[in-house]
C-alpha cells in the first residue's frame, strides 16, 4: 500500500572513490606500502577500515539508462568497455581490489584472479590458442600444466614443442624455428610460449631474456606472448615482466596466500593480453569468489614479511643441512654450482626462494623413516605457506611419472621436497636434525 505521505529518503549518491596517491615526497610508494589501501576508498563501504565481502550474484543498476550504457559497453556498441559491476561471474568489488594490488607487484598493467592456479592457466592457453597453432613449453612444467597441454589441448588440434629449462640461445632459437615450421604446416601459428621456472623438482632456471631475445628474432611479438609461471619465485624475487615475459601467472595458492587455507590463481600482464583472456572467463567463470579474494587481501599485506623471513630460514637450514654427514645434496638455489645457471640467477632473480630439494644418503626407506621423524614438518604436498612441509615426490606427486622420465628429471627415490615456513629457525634445525638421526 502507498499513499501521497510515503516517506521519500533522498539517496544517497553513488561516490567515486577518491584520488589515490601512489607516490610521497617525489618516491614511488612500495608494494608493501600499497597493499593497505590501494583500490579501495572506506567512505564507499560506511567507513569500513577492512574491504567488507561482497556476497552477491548481481549488482542493481542506478537507473535503466546505466543498465543500457553497461550493455553497450560489454558488447562493444560503445568503446570503453564494460563500465562498474554487474554480474558476479564478470567481476566484484573484492576481486578488482586483488587484482589492482596483484598488478603491483608485478608491475603490471592489469590482472585477473581464478579459483585456481589450474584454472588461470587452463582458461588462458583457451583464450590464446586455435585449432593447428603451437604452444612452446619449457619442461619440466608442473604436472597437470604439462597433461593439460599434452591431453587436452591436443583434442582441440593445438600442438606443442618443449624445450629444457636450462636450454641456451641457439637451442631456443631452434625450438622456435622448429615450431613456427610447425605451424605454418598446420595452418596456424606460434600461439604462445610457455615457461615455468624454477622448473619442479629440478630447480631449473629458464633464461627469459634469451627467450625474449629468440622470439623477437623469429616470431612476431604481437602474436605470440611470452607467458610464466612465477609460482616459486614470485612475486618478490622474480619478477619477470621487467626480463621480457607478457603473462605473468600464480598459483595463489602458494606462497601469495602463504597460510595454506585457499586455493586460487591469477594472471597479469599488459591490457591487451588480459583482455581475450577476461572475456573467455566471463563466459566460463572460474573468477576467485569473494571470500577466497578478501583471504588473499589479507595475505597481500605479509606476503613480503613472510617471504623474506621464510627466504631467511631456508638460507639457515641449507647451511645446516649441506654439510650434514646423512644428507647427499641439496638442491637449493643458493647453492647453484653451473655457471650458466648462476649467470640466470644473478640477472633475473633477487631471492633463492624457501622450497628446496635435500636428497637423504640411501633410497626409499630412508628418506620415509627422515620423513615419519619430522616433529615440527608436516607431511603434505604444496609449498609456499607459514608452516615447513615435506614430501617425497617419486612416491607421491610423481608416482605416475615413467621411470625413464623421472630418472631423466633427477627424481630419484631419495629426494625430499622441502618448502620451508616462518618457524623459529633454530627450532627448523633442531627437527631436521633430529630426523637425520633416524636415517
Ligand atoms: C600449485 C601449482 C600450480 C597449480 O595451482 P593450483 O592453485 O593448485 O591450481 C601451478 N603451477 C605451479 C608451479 C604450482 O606449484
Amino acid at each position: 500500500m502507498s499513499d501521497a505521505t510515503d516517506a521519500v529518503d533522498t539517496p544517497t549518491p553513488r561516490r567515486n572513490p577518491k584520488p589515490e596517491a601512489k607516490t610521497i615526497g617525489g618516491r614511488e610508494m612500495k608494494p608493501s606500502t600499497l597493499m593497505m589501501g590501494h583500490g579501495y576508498d572506506p567512505a564507499l563501504s560506511e567507513g569500513s577500515l577492512k574491504a567488507p565481502i561482497f556476497l552477491t550474484s548481481t549488482f542493481a543498476f542506478e537507473n535503466s539508462a546505466a543498465g543500457k550504457r553497461h550493455f553497450e559497453g560489454i558488447t562493444g556498441k560503445r568503446p570503453g568497455g564494460a563500465e562498474g559491476l554487474v554480474y558476479s561471474r564478470f567481476n566484484g568489488p573484492n576481486q578488482e581490489i586483488l587484482e589492482d594490488r596483484l598488478s603491483i607487484w608485478d608491475g603490471a598493467e592489469d590482472a585477473l584472479s581464478f579459483s585456481s592456479g589450474m584454472t588461470a592457466i587452463t582458461v588462458m592457453m583457451l583464450a590464446y590458442c586455435n585449432a593447428g597453432d603451437v604452444i612452446v613449453h619449457s619442461g619440466p612444467l608442473y604436472a597437470a600444466t604439462e597433461g593439460f597441454v599434452a591431453k587436452v589441448m591436443s583434442k582441440y588440434g593445438v600442438t606443442y614443442v618443449d624445450f629444457p629449462a636450462g636450454a641456451t640461445r641457439e637451442e631456443i632459437d631452434a625450438i622456435l624455428t622448429k615450431a613456427k615450421a610447425q605451424a605454418a604446416e598446420q595452418g596456424g601459428k606460434v600461439a604462445m610460449v610457455y615457461l615455468e621456472s624454477p622448473a619442479n623438482p629440478t630447480n631449473a632456471l629458464v633464461d627469459v631474456e634469451a627467450v625474449r631475445d629468440s622470439r623477437d628474432a623469429i616470431l612476431d611479438a604481437d602474436e605470440t606472448p611470452i607467458t610464466i609461471d612465477n609460482t616459486f619465485l614470485g612475486p618478490l624475487w622474480s619478477r619477470p615482466l621487467d626480463h621480457g615475459a607478457d603473462v605473468v601467472i600464480y598459483s595463489l595458492t602458494k606462497y601469495v596466500g602463504g597460510h595454506s587455507d585457499l586455493v586460487a590463481g591469477s594472471i597479469a600482464g599488459a591490457k591487451k593480453w588480459m583482455d581475450p583472456v577476461r572475456a573467455l572467463r566471463n563466459t566460463m567463470g572460474g573468477i576467485a569468489d569473494p571470500n577466497t579474494a578478501w583471504m588473499l587481501l589479507r595475505s597481500l599485506e605479509t606476503v613480503e614479511l613472510r617471504m623474506q623471513r621464510a627466504g631467511e630460514n631456508a638460507e639457515k637450514v641449507c647451511a645446516f643441512l649441506r654439510d650434514h654427514p646423512k644428507v647427499e645434496k641439496v638442491g637449493y638455489l643458493g647453492f647453484i654450482e653451473d655457471e650458466r645457471q648462476k649467470d640466470i640467477f644473478n640477472r633475473l632473480y633477487s631471492g633463492a626462494g624457501s622450497t628446496f630439494s635435500l636428497f637423504v644418503k640411501g633410497g626409499e626407506a630412508e628418506a620415509f623413516r627422515f620423513l615419519d621423524s619430522m616433529k615440527i614438518a608436516k607431511l603434505a604436498v604444496s609449498l609456499g605457506g607459514t608452516e615447513t612441509l615435506a614430501s617425497l615426490p617419486a612416491a607421491m606427486t610423481h608416482l605416475s611419472v615413467p621411470d625413464e622420465r623421472k630418472a631423466q628429471l633427477g627424481i630419484t627415490d631419495n629426494l625430499v621436497r622441502i618448502s620451508i615456513g616462518i618457524e623459529d629457525p633454530d627450532d627448523l634445525i633442531a627437527d631436521f636434525d633430529q630426523a637425520l638421526a633416524q636415517v
